[in-house]
């Protein structure tokens, strides 16, 4: 066992403070990463709160995490010390099934083990990125191009992978129309993807707040979702949706907005049950779809696609004692688009 520092909260809405973890002796196919810079995502704040379900504490957060490898167990094949790599949302899979094998990781049948507020398959709960050190299997390591800084590339390994993924899937690319629905922590990534490989982009965002930025990442228009007439406007325009927002929309006027067989793609999960009309789907043979962050192959994939496209986060690097105040601000919208912890200060 080795100790590092770490932020860790105790309980259900307990500020996070510093202290110190353990992380266990390094398996044969461990390596350890020396953290540079964990990204804060929304979902961290949710289940720090628990407002997603009954959570184990003590929690130290983080599954947006940039670092360096500084040692490897005896089997490691993949990486070396030295080398920049990135973890996201799963430190383990069985690695047999259907989906393991598919590199759907996410998807496990025996159940991926998440990165924090998780049981390992050893029956260790895990720990995240929030801290100096973690140790995880080479399998769930991706390798972080050097064209990309590690700052900007830790939101890649949440926010990235779950935009690139639904974009990949419903089609994306040149001659396609998207929406991006929320600029935010997801949406700007979401935008800067679907730009970058080719589809002609649109943000819809509640107000035309951010119109600048909309076009600094690539969007061709921004429209604010509290104008009625943006909704008459862009009646049948578009290929894809992609919807960003926690928040419940009015899922029959976004339907409006598709083309004919056109998909709107949800990642954003509001708390309260959705509706909508069933003819808002039938009319035009229209799909309304989940996504789920992505497999381990494909978050390589999108880093590098990131690296060769110039796509990086647009972040707020921030110390550690500034943590908390960084959750409410996130919960208020008040950040353009990621803070970045600067794991050196934990403790400091
Ligand atoms: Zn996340
Ligand atoms: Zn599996």
């Amino acid at each position: 066992m080795s100790r590092t520092a770490a932020l860790s909260t105790a309980s259900a809405g307990a500020p996070l403070t510093a202290t110190t973890i353990e992380r266990r002796d390094l398996r044969d196919d461990d390596i350890t990463i020396d953290i540079a810079y964990a990204g804060i995502c929304h979902s961290d704040i949710h289940q720090v709160r628990e407002e997603w379900g009954s959570a184990i504490f003590p929690m130290v957060p983080g599954h947006e995490i940039a670092g360096i490898v500084s040692s490897v167990g005896d089997g490691v094949t993949r990486y070396q010390v030295g080398d920049r790599v990135g973890v996201g949302c799963m430190v383990d899979s069985c690695g047999e099934c259907e989906f393991c094998k598919d590199g759907q990781e996410q998807f496990c049948v025996r159940g991926a083990v998440m990165t924090y507020n998780g049981k390992g398959y050893d029956g260790e709960e895990t720990m995240g990125g929030y801290s100096q050190q973690v140790v995880v299997s080479e399998r769930f390591a991706v390798r972080i191009p050097d064209a990309l800084e590690l700052d900007v590339a830790a939101p890649l390994l949440c926010a990235g992978i779950t935009t690139f993924n639904p974009l990949k899937r419903w089609g994306a690319g040149p001659g396609t129309k998207v929406a991006v629905v929320g600029l935010g922590g997801l949406g700007h990534l979401g935008v800067k993807f679907a730009a970058a490989l080719g589809a002609e982009v649109t943000v819809l965002s509640q107000s035309t707040a951010k119109q600048a930025d909309s076009t600094r990442f690539g969007a061709v228009d921004h429209r604010a979702t509290k104008d009625e007439a943006t909704f008459e406007d862009l009646r049948g325009q578009f290929d894809l949706i992609l919807n960003t927002v926690s928040a419940n929309l009015p899922f029959d006027d976004y339907l409006a907005l598709l083309k004919p067989n056109g998909a709107m793609v949800n990642v954003g999960a509001p708390s309260e049950p959705s509706s909508f009309q069933a003819f808002s789907l039938i009319g035009g043979s229209k799909v309304l779809a989940g996504s789920n962050i992505g497999g381990i192959p494909q978050t390589q994939e999108m880093l590098d696609f990131a690296a060769e496209h110039g796509i990086a986060a647009e972040i707020e690097t921030i110390s550690a004692d500034q943590v908390n105040e960084a959750y409410d601000r996130v919960v208020a919208s008040d950040v353009r688009y990621r803070f970045v912890i600067d794991t050196a200060t934990i403790g400091a």
